[in-house]
């Protein structure tokens, strides 16, 4: 994770949990509610020792019709309580456990929405599957906190501490020797607590861990096939799996011993209250039905301090959890929308770009620049060929157009604006780009198409496609435009995908195109296709082409060569063959990296 989302590891456990917070409050009513209906269903438990020692002392003593009517009524009032807390407890548990499902619905999306807004620099330091780690594991376990732990949690204080006022109330004197005696439940229970929160924030950690590691191998399974390193991959997860597992066992065991200690200690209270409360029967100080009630009370006491205890350690994990969400939601992208940017146009014919001196350093690599001092100006409807060799800086220029980072010093203009001062949006949604990989999205043609623009019409789609030389195949496929092209385009073959994220581009119709032409060999009539479809993407507009093909070069206006960083020569291809430079020894040897 970036740096700037440290501090929240050093919360506290209630503090970490303190950022649901946002996310609870536009449903504060519902939450009333709920504390209500706990209210009310502890306050129907706590009738219940009262009637029953209603029914011992005065019903079981009185003698013959007088008992029986008043034990019907007795019994009759006890069913009403318990009809009440049945509603109430119902009531409750809808509501709380809704509140959890609708605040981890909106936790997810929040995440999930806020990672789409990150810069690639995030995405560096953060891989894919322990986002996805953390936006299925950790957003479940907040939910079982706020739809059960924290329900349970509250119904167990809310009748622990009006059991223990019930209790100091009828029976002063053995209150003050339990109460002493609940703290020393209490303290280490702390103790005990603070260590299965460190743990647990572990554990989570290396499941996200091995997330991470799985998403990524599995992407790339070929590769791992094709080198045979299943089994060393399998090792691993293995490897990785079982250090998630070690963790989780520790953490049991904690809270294990957590729970041992929580149940021995209440019974204890338990217990010397009971011996107590016998104790003064015995001296005739209380009745056999005020005996009673105190039990009836101490164990509802006990029970919640055992739940308490129990609910303390889930809540303790939620806290990791929450922590690590609450870290996501907080990291900020380097690069953002100007708080008032310039208005938004699209200049018809080709946008104009300057490059002012531009020189960046990737934030990695902080040691060598990856452009340097690069100056260039592109009139509108210009076609430029960037050339040389890998990593001569080209496709890190099509990034800094991009805003994927911004430049260390110098500055970029479109049509005479400078881009940091433009919208994110605007800025992006004036270039198309087509990547060397094209890269589709499981989904229909038509799907992968529109993706350029969402609100395009079916004739829309189809008129890209034909400009893209990509209709007449996408027709020939067995459903036509409504083919699933299958997880990232599987189903097609590389030409094809090529021409599909032509096509996406050109409806989008963007001032200023971004191409890096595949390097990867088509086949004939693919090539011819692609190269095609290349040209008439190219049209009205400005477009700057990676190019890794001779053909393309020739037909670009001016040709830039790149080297480390540099722009070395530039010109069109005639005068830089005449030249006899980097360009012309490259051309020669048709070395177009
Ligand atoms: P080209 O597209 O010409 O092959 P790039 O623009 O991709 O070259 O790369 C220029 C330099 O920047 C290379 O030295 C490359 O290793 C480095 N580079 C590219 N991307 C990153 C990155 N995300 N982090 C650090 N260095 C990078």
């Amino acid at each position: 994770m970036k740096p700037s989302a440290q501090p929240a590891r050093a919360a506290g456990a209630p503090r970490a949990l303190g950022g649901l917070l946002p996310f609870l409050r536009p449903y504060r009513g519902r939450l009333l509610l709920a504390t209500l209906f706990l209210v009310l269903a502890a306050a129907a438990t706590l009738l219940f020792p009262v009637a029953l020692r209603g029914l011992i002392d005065t019903a079981l003593s009185s003698s013959g019709n007088v008992r029986s009517q008043q034990l019907s009524e007795r019994f009759g009032l006890l069913f009403l309580v318990a009809v009440g807390l049945g509603l109430f407890s119902a009531a409750r548990f809808y509501l709380v456990s809704w509140l959890g499902e609708r605040v981890t619905a909106d936790l997810r999306q929040a995440v999930y929405a806020h990672v789409l807004e990150q810069s690639p620099e995030f995405f560096e330091t953060t891989p894919t599957g322990e986002v996805l780690s953390r936006l299925t594991t950790d957003t479940t376990l907040v939910q079982t906190v706020i739809g059960s732990s924290l329900s349970m949690g509250l119904r167990n204080a809310v009748m622990g501490l009006g059991a223990l006022v019930m209790l100091v109330w009828t029976n002063p004197y053995v209150m003050v020797q339990v109460g002493l005696l609940i703290l020393l439940v209490v303290l280490p229970a702390m103790g005990f607590g603070r260590r299965v929160r460190k743990l647990s924030r572990a554990s989570q950690d290396r499941i996200a861990d091995t997330s991470a590691l799985a998403a990524e191998r599995l992407d790339a399974i070929a590769v791992v096939q094709s080198f045979t390193a299943q089994a060393r991959e399998a090792a691993r997860f293995e490897a990785a799996t079982e250090q998630a597992f070690q963790t989780a066992a520790q953490r049991s065991r904690s809270r294990a011993l957590l729970v041992a200690f929580v149940i021995i200690a209440s019974s204890a209270l338990l217990l010397w209250a009971l011996y107590q409360g016998s104790q003064a029967v015995l001296a005739g100080r209380i009745s056999a039905g005020q005996l009673g009630q105190t039990v009836f009370y101490t164990l509802i006491l006990a029970g919640a301090v055992a739940v308490l205890g129990e609910v303390y350690g889930d809540l303790l994990r939620a806290a990791g959890a929450t922590e690590r969400l609450m870290e996501l939601l907080s990291a900020q992208s380097p690069i953002s929308s100007p708080p008032d940017p310039l208005p938004a146009h699209s200049p018809a014919g080709g946008s104009r770009i300057a490059l002012q001196a531009v020189t960046f350093h990737y934030p990695s690599r902080p040691g060598t620049a990856a452009l340097q001092e690069v100056t260039l100006e592109v009139e509108a409807g210009e076609t430029i060929a960037l050339v040389g060799a890998s990593g001569a800086g080209k496709s890190t220029l099509f990034q800094l157009l991009l805003r994927c980072y911004d430049p260390g010093q110098g500055q970029i203009l479109l049509d005479g604006q400078p881009i940091q001062r433009l919208a994110l949006d605007d800025l992006r949604q004036r270039i198309g780009i087509v990547p060397q990989d094209a890269v589709l999205f499981s989904g229909t043609a038509l799907d992968n198409i529109r993706y350029g623009r969402p609100e395009a019409s079916d004739a829309e789609v189809k008129q890209a496609a034909r400009a893209a030389f990509a209709h007449d195949f996408i027709e020939a496929l067995p459903d036509g435009y409504a083919s699933f092209l299958g997880e990232r385009g599987v189903r097609l073959s590389g030409g094809q995908r090529q021409r599909i994220a032509i096509a996406r581009a050109l409806l989008k119709n963007p001032p200023l195109l971004l191409l890096d032409e595949a390097t990867s060999a088509l086949d004939a009539e693919s090539e011819h296709m692609v190269q095609a479809a290349l040209s008439a993407a190219m049209r009205d507009r400005t477009t700057l082409v990676i190019a890794h093909r001779l053909s393309t070069v020739q037909q670009a206006d001016r040709i830039i060569v790149l080297d480390q960083g540099r722009i070395v020569e530039q010109g069109r291809h005639e005068s830089l063959m005449a030249a006899g430079g980097i360009y012309a020894r490259m051309a020669t040897l048709q070395l177009m990296p």
